[in-house]
């Protein structure tokens, strides 16, 4: 079973909490033990899964990414958003999140982020949940 979520981003770059999103698709599902599989199925945007307790760590991580790879660079993809693009393969299109007694075993500070690297736009991603 798959389920697809959509969102709606509202910045440029943006981290979106959807762990919440996540955790429903595992209890409709009602699988105990297993393993849920999170994928982005777009090419300026990706998952992560960081720290949910202080909004500074997001705001840290799309400051210094954007450092790093500045939306102006000289690229020669006519599109215009090659930073995006290149933000969006280091994070990674997918992650894999464990499940035990009916719940996503993250740490206690960890959320699952919607990456968004060249909005805003309306987005989504897929929830694989697997039963063990
Ligand atoms: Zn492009």
């Amino acid at each position: 079973m798959v389920k697809i979520i959509e969102i709606k981003t509202h910045q440029r770059t943006e981290l979106v909490d959807i762990t919440e999103s996540v955790a429903g698709a595992v209890k409709s599902s009602s699988v105990k033990e297993g393993t849920a599989y999170v994928f982005v199925p777009h090419t300026t945007a990706a998952v992560t899964i960081n720290e949910n307790a202080d909004p500074d760590v997001k705001r840290d991580i799309l400051m210094e990414m954007n450092k790093v790879i500045p939306f102006e660079g000289g690229y020669r993809h006519a599109e215009g958003n090659s930073a995006a693009h290149i933000k969006s393969s280091l994070f990674g299109a997918g992650l894999t999140v464990i499940i035990g007694g009916g719940k996503l075993l993250l740490g206690t500070w960890q959320s699952i982020y919607f990456c968004e690297f060249d909005g805003p736009r309306s987005r989504s991603f897929y929830v694989k949940i697997q039963e063990d």
